[in-house]
């Protein structure tokens, strides 16, 4: 029996499906809300948190000094947050006084609001702030698609902002966080990005400068051109510091063998992409899609964030090969070396 509607709508309404259902159907590689993640100890009293394949495997870096705590990067689940702080009081009750954040994106923000609770004074560029500001909600509404429940209720934008270049010292640490990224310059992951600089540790964040063995995301309005400028930006700033530690974004902290890694990695995607695209001019169709994912994993067969291997094939998908391959801006700024130093 047909249930009478009380009511004739006037009209149609679309809900955009992206927000209503899964964006993608979850599979086993993309793990499981019962994982939990590792920490690793690099030198002084700096430690690396690496979540689960769940939580997209992505690093937050804490460093330990007799006046508090230094975090970098929050988590994209408020779960792994958690994780993070509870890693912290294992070792510390010393109070978590500041958080900084690379960039805007929701992997390494999302979880603000949970060292917001703590007390943690907020920190990031200008840039960063101004667009976690402009993006958080919509991160929001597009992961719930992926994630639901198990996302934050709220996001939180830092309210201390620099631009270009910040030293925070606390306890006798020194931490030097510089604009790396900033909206004018190449970007490579992501539009915006900053870089930390422990000196006396000699340990640097570079955060999704570089993904140690894990597939990227190449969606945020950059280009696999643009990231590779970065990365000899990245090389520069290498040869002046001298780096013992390198943390990545996303994967095990490593050395300068992370660049060359993400420059392999990024060449063979691009030829990859050319030859499955008829040299860039041809759409990806879903045959062809298949074909190139199944060539990028036998290519890489160790890495991991299949999540962001299936997102970059469906930007690819959305707006062609060309915007994966070439710098987007007709008349960019010229690529500047950050000059901090
Ligand atoms: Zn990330």
């Amino acid at each position: 029996m047909a249930i009478e509607t009380p009511i004739q709508p006037r009209g149609q309404f679309y809900a955009a499906p992206l927000f209503t259902q899964p964006v993608m159907p979850w599979i086993p590689d993309y793990g499981s809300l019962e994982d939990s993640g590792q920490s690793i100890h690099v030198g002084g009293d700096v430690y690396v948190y690496r979540a689960p394949e769940y939580g997209l495997n992505v690093t937050s870096l804490y460093a330990i000094t007799r006046a508090g705590v230094i975090v970098l990067d929050t988590q994209l689940l408020p779960k792994y947050a958690e994780e993070v702080v509870r890693d912290i009081r294992a070792r510390t009750d010393q109070p978590i006084r500041f958080v900084s954040n690379s960039h805007h994106h929701p992997d390494h923000m999302f979880g603000n609001e949970v060292f917001r609770r703590e007390g943690a004074e907020l920190v990031s560029s200008y840039l960063t702030a101004r667009l976690i500001d402009g993006h958080g909600f919509w991160y929001l509404m597009l992961f719930n698609g992926l994630w639901g429940g198990h996302l934050p209720q709220t996001y939180v934008v830092p309210r201390t902002t620099y631009s270009r270049f910040r030293e925070i010292e606390l306890g006798g640490t020194c931490v030097q966080l510089m604009e790396f990224g900033d909206g004018a310059t190449a970007g490579g992951e992501s539009v915006d990005l900053t870089v930390a600089w422990f000196p006396e540790q000699r340990v640097l964040h570079v955060s999704d400068l570089l993904l140690s063995q894990m597939h990227p995301v190449t969606a945020d309005g950059t280009s696999t051109e643009d990231w590779l400028v970065q990365l000899d930006q990245l090389r520069t700033l290498v040869r002046e510091l001298q780096p013992r530690v390198i943390v990545p974004g996303h994967g095990n902290p490593g050395d300068v063998g992370l660049i060359d890694a993400q420059e392999r990695y990024l060449n063979t995607l691009r030829r990859l992409v050319l030859e499955h695209c008829d040299g860039g001019e041809a759409p990806l169709t879903d045959d062809r899609r298949a074909q190139l994912r199944a060539a990028i994993v036998s290519e890489f067969p160790r890495h991991r964030l299949f999540l962001a291997l299936d997102m970059t094939l469906s930007f690819i998908q959305m707006v062609g090969p060309q915007a994966f391959l070439f710098q987007r801006s007709e008349a960019p700024a010229p690529p500047r070396i950050p000059t901090f130093l």
